[in-house]
């Protein structure tokens, strides 16, 4: 699928960085989708350099707590656009943030 936009400046350096900005447009901007076992698959784009991706999500669940709550993950941009000055073993922006799933637990 194309993601280059001729209009987009010049390639957002690989830079780890969060910002509560990110948080919350993600949390308007991802969908989350439950599979069964608990996996939690997000998908939207990232807050910082814009590619759609679908980073997996682990999330942490408080053991003892039989209440449903939220859950919070952490989600590290894994797009595979380039950017410049990024370790060659990694994907993504650098960008990372919170983001809180509710629990629907059974
Ligand atoms: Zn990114
Ligand atoms: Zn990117």
């Amino acid at each position: 699928m194309p993601s280059q936009d001729p209009q987009a400046g010049p390639p957002l350096p690989f830079r780890r960085v969060t910002e509560a900005g990110y948080a919350d447009t993600a949390a308007r901007t991802f969908a989350v989708d439950r599979g069964p076992g608990g996996v939690v698959r997000l998908t939207g784009p990232c807050p910082r350099c814009g590619a759609w991706i679908s980073p997996p999500a682990v999330a942490e669940t408080v053991r003892g707590r039989e209440t449903t709550g939220p859950g919070l993950v952490t989600v590290v941009c894994d797009c595979e656009e380039p950017h410049p000055q990024r370790p060659a073993n990694r994907t993504g922006c650098g960008a990372y943030w919170n983001l809180t799933i509710e629990e629907v637990r059974r």
